[in-house]
């Protein structure tokens, strides 16, 4: 039998015991105002540091005394309060049913007053990923994209579309080897999924779609009564309608912008289809650039977005998650962090393109409806080959990369570059010499696992590697699944 957070917490300190850094006024200030905003976790929890703070969360590590009288470390997330409710009994529903298991993060307990939702969840002690990537071994790579498509088979396997699969959601302790997938609060069911909160997300959002008219999906779903599965988290009477969240300021006790329900979101106007002559060149004409865009989920982030989902291909499914997945193991191979570093859409499907290739990408493309033009043709890229060359294992002067991808990624490096070829390949890479790359297993890097990267990052959703396929991998012979 589980020990459970007993209802007296430890005197209020802000400094946790063996850890050095003192919290800041700030973060003081902002534990005091969860304190004060959901008065129950006083009784249970000592919150002792923020540890993460996003556009729609805010997470707080904090020790609880377990009725055992063991301390017990707790991460607690404080979802911003003009979340859809819907939304954030999905993510909670998400956790309840998919978590806790297969290297996905589980949920203890829930705390609700009026607007405001805590999801408490054991914490996981773990690093950043931008500060261990260049320092794992073959070995730890292999393992590292293992466990995370491990996740990625369960969630697929309830029909849960994560959307947003990237390092700092994948939680990974390298002593421990420890790893979870955490925060679902993008996520969204496949038509069969097993998840009602999320089918019940699917369902709000069949508003009229127009090709024309885009509409932030957190924006515009209407709550239907009676849709509160989740219970005592949320209140039937709240039936409120949340702003798209990127312009809600984060700002506390600022009071949330709510539409009312009844209020049903104006059908885009649709304008007539104008003639135009920009159509297959590389230039977009005035008619074409006031012209809104496709709607389809777009949620994510763009250096992680699949094809699809740059393009606005409205059928989206598990395929996304893998393509993102492929993302990391790009970072992972290379050495890199952020790989594909991109402001906007349109700039991530060039640089797709630049390493798969564009005749490919525009391929792709075609067989889910999109049509791409690109002014230059982009060869497809060796993976070996590139990510042994950003590794440092290979110098650039050997291998037939187009100079501008060395330059335009990182200008920083070129300048150095002007020393010798030893230099040169060392500013490149992860800045380590051959013999420790050597002793990291990075020469002796199979091909299988190339061949998996390619398969995680197939342009096409529809032949692209699904997660249990991928476990069954030449590469994974030697792991138990
Ligand atoms: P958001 O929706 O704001 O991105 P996340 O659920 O991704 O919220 O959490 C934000 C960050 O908080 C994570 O990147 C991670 O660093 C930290 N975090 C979240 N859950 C846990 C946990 N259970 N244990 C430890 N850290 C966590
Ligand atoms: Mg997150
Ligand atoms: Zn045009």
């Amino acid at each position: 039998m589980e020990s459970v957070p007993t209802g007296q917490r430890s005197s209020h300190q802000t400094v946790e015991k063996g850890r050095s850094r003192p919290i800041s006024r700030g973060v003081e200030t902002d534990i005091a105002y969860l304190y004060e905003v959901l008065p129950q976790l006083s009784r249970i929890f000592r919150i002792i540091d923020k540890i993460g703070e996003g556009t729609f969360s805010t997470v707080y590590l904090a020790e609880a005394q377990m009725t055992d009288g063991s301390r017990r470390m707790f991460a607690l997330k404080h979802l911003i309060p003009t979340s859809h409710p819907v939304r954030i009994a999905a993510e909670l529903q998400c956790l309840t049913v998919a978590g806790g298991t297969e290297n996905v993060i589980g949920v203890t307990y829930c705390f609700r007053k009026e607007h405001h939702v805590v999801i408490v969840m054991p914490y996981m002690e773990h690093q950043t990923f931008v500060d261990i990537v260049g320092s794992l071994s073959f070995e730890d790579v292999k393992h590292y994209i293992f466990h995370l498509l491990k996740a990625l088979r369960h969630i697929h396997k309830f029909g849960i579309i994560h959307r947003d699969i990237k390092p700092t959601n994948f939680l990974f302790n390298q002593q421990r080897r420890e790893y979870a997938l955490v925060d679902f609060g993008l996520a969204q069911g496949t038509p069969d999924t097993q998840i009602e909160l999320l089918k019940e997300l699917l369902g709000l959002d069949k508003a009229p779609r127009s090709v024309f008219g885009e509409k932030n999906i957190n924006g515009t779903i209407s709550h239907k009564p009676g849709t509160d599965k989740v219970e005592g988290l949320l209140s039937k009477t709240k039936r409120e309608e949340v702003i798209p969240r990127k312009i809600v300021s984060s700002k506390h006790r600022s009071v949330p912008v709510r539409a009312p329900l009844n209020q049903k979101p104006k059908p885009p106007a649709v304008s007539p289809m104008l003639i135009c002559n920009c159509f297959m060149t590389d230039r977009v004409c005035n008619i074409c650039l006031s012209r809104k865009q496709q709607v389809a989920p777009r949620a994510g982030t763009p250096g992680f977005r699949a094809p699809e989902v740059l393009t606005k291909c409205p059928n989206q499914g598990t395929a996304i998650d893998m393509w993102s997945a492929g993302v990391i193991l790009l970072s992972l191979l290379s050495g890199r962090y952020p790989f594909f570093k991109a402001s906007d859409d349109l700039i991530a499907l060039t640089q797709i393109m630049t390493i798969r290739g564009s005749r490919e990408t525009k391929e792709a493309a075609k067989t889910f409806g999109k049509s791409i033009v690109c002014s230059r043709e982009l060869p497809r890229l060796d993976l070996r080959i590139l990510c042994e060359t950003l590794r440092g294992l290979r110098s650039w002067d050997d291998t037939s990369l187009p100079a501008e991808f060395q330059t335009s990624r990182n200008p920083a490096e070129v300048k150095q570059d002007a020393g010798s070829p030893a230099k040169k390949r060392m500013s490149s890479g992860s800045l380590r010499s051959i013999a420790e790359l050597q002793e990291m297993g990075w020469d002796k890097a199979p091909d299988d696992v190339y061949d998996l990267l390619d398969k995680l990052l197939d342009l096409n959703p529809a032949t692209r590697i699904t997660a249990s396929m991928a476990l069954q991998h030449p590469l994974f012979k030697d792991m138990t699944n």
